[in-house]
């Protein structure tokens, strides 16, 4: 018997794959309401054991996909038994070809300017007749009104918010009911991978679950985010 989902370090991951993924996003986007889809990832779990704020957002969530191989193999070590990483990225393609089957009105939120655009012009330009549009906004509270009537004014059924974690999920959380979108799924950097403006780590180190190490070495920056890989490889080890 497989298990259904994991609870890395606190944080609950759903064990899925791509295919039931889709499937229950689009039933969370039939039922109607406001349900947050969450993508995480080791650098979630181990802000959420600092962050209680965010910790219960991501408690909040109706579906956490197992984004990376690090929650992956943590999943795995409790029963679970997905295929592999279920990220935003791969995430968004599929999803924005269901919204066009279905009639489904979609909406990009975040990162900077012009890449939203880009990429709605792009799912426009794949998938004929989807209806989506895009907003770079800001994070920023103080400019939710404005977000917020951004938003509402496309009436979409599946928005997609990229402002990074944390501050994509407490966007969420606390602006969600106010753009009365029945799906909303934070993609961390998603739209500059498939816009081109951030290459992805080719598919045999993805595989080998060495994605985080090309990401390393492109965006050293990320060194003092990504400080907390053995972190929590070690506490997952620890749990067990
Ligand atoms: N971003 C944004 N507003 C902000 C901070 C970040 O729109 O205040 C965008 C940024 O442009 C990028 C995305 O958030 O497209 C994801 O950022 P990050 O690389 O931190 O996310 P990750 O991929 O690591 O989840």
């Amino acid at each position: 018997m497989h298990a259904a989902e994991a609870h890395v370090l606190g944080v609950r991951v759903d064990c899925i794959d791509m295919e039931s993924a889709l499937k229950r996003i689009e039933a969370l986007a039939n039922a109607g309401g406001h349900h947050l889809v969450a993508t995480v990832n080791p650098e979630f779990v181990m802000r959420a054991r600092s962050d209680r704020e965010f910790a219960r957002v991501l408690g909040s969530a109706d579906l956490c996909l197992p984004d990376g191989s690090g929650v992956v193999w943590a999943a795995r070590r409790q029963g679970c038994s997905m295929s592999g990483p279920v990220t935003g990225v791969d995430l968004i393609p599929p999803l924005a070809a269901m919204c066009a089957r279905r009639g489904w009105r979609m909406f990009l939120l975040g990162a900077q300017p012009g890449v939203a655009a880009d990429l709605a012009q792009q799912l426009r330009t794949g998938n004929p007749g989807l209806a989506v549009e895009a907003y770079a906004g800001s994070a920023d509270p103080a400019a939710d009104d404005e977000t917020v009537a951004a938003v509402t004014r496309h009436k979409p059924h599946v928005l997609l918010v990229a402002f990074g974690a944390p501050r994509q999920e407490m966007w969420i959380d606390r602006a969600g009911r106010r753009v009365n979108v029945p799906v909303s799924i934070g993609v961390g950097g998603s739209f500059d991978y498939l816009t081109g403006r951030v290459t992805r780590a080719p598919r045999w180190m993805r595989s080998a679950g060495l994605e985080w190490l090309f990401r390393l070495v492109r965006q050293p920056w990320r060194l003092r985010r990504m400080a907390v890989l053995p972190v929590f490889a070690w506490r997952v080890l620890r749990e067990s």
